[in-house]
């Protein structure tokens, strides 16, 4: 079995110095333990040094929870890839259901976003995942088809190759309502399928295909022994050191 990737979400908690703490007990936890899981860290921007500041020691890579589609220049506000690589980061959050929510992002801005990572040597974590509503109406394989083609499918089979995939349905994300295993074992499959059709068996298997949504110390062993699920993104258990590592240890089994 391949080694598994369990990434964390911090999204906008946390003070500076609760940051730091954090960042602190997690290296002393991972220092002990050193899961087998390939543990990446998506702090908000103002902490992304302090984070950074420990990524040679190996124990953990850093990502960021969001790029600008644009390059560089006079775009106020934004966080651009090539500023998040000259900070030697690792991955890139791009198309979380929460900035498709709250910030308008649409397919459009998405893909501009995954060539901006791709052109910057950041790895993509392509979130995709269905409402409620659309789950109830048996629409969520074609919500996420358009979601994973729109996203990704223009990438050339070299990029492609990069890309990380997290499945989230969007109802599970920071409710407690984990999907069942089999629901997300389905959907990974549902995806990996696509990948054939686009890019080959071959590509579709190497593929890293997370899940997220509620993801805890509780679920965690159950979901990551499905088929297909390489990882885990995690939200809100990510910001309790305990909950978090003891996720990365149920990914290393
Ligand atoms: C997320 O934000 O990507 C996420 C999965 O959140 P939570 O684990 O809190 O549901």
């Amino acid at each position: 079995m391949r080694r598994k990737i369990v990434a964390g979400n911090w999204k906008m908690n946390l003070s500076f110095q609760e940051a730091e703490e954090l960042i602190n007990d997690l290296i002393d936890v991972l220092e002990e333990e050193s899961p087998e899981a390939e543990v990446i860290i998506c702090p908000p921007f103002p902490f992304m040094e302090l984070a950074t500041d420990y990524m040679e020691e190996g124990l953990f890579k850093v990502g960021a929870q969001n790029i600008s589609p644009f390059d560089a220049g006079a775009y106020t506000g934004e966080v651009s890839a090539s500023m998040l690589k000259s900070m030697d980061l690792t991955h890139c959050i791009i198309g979380h259901s929460e900035r498709r929510k709250y910030f308008n992002e649409d397919d459009k801005m998405l893909t501009a976003k995954v060539n901006q990572a791709m052109a910057h040597k950041l790895i993509p974590i392509f979130c995709v995942g269905e409402s409620l509503p659309e789950r109830e109406a048996g629409k969520h394989l074609e919500v996420v088809r358009r979601q994973v083609r729109h996203g990704l499918f223009h990438l050339d089979t070299d990029e492609f190759a990069k890309v990380v995939i997290a499945y989230e349905p969007v109802w599970a994300i920071g409710t407690g309502m984990t999907a069942t295993p089999e629901q997300a074992k389905d959907m990974h499959a549902y995806i990996r399928t696509l990948i054939t059709e686009r890019y080959g068996n071959e590509v579709a298997q190497a593929t890293m295909i997370l899940y997220g949504g509620s993801c805890n110390s509780e679920n965690a062993t159950e979901i990551f022994a499905q088929e297909g699920v390489d990882g885990g993104l995690i939200g809100g258990a990510s910001l309790k050191v305990d909950e978090f590592i003891s996720i990365c240890k149920q990914a290393s089994v």
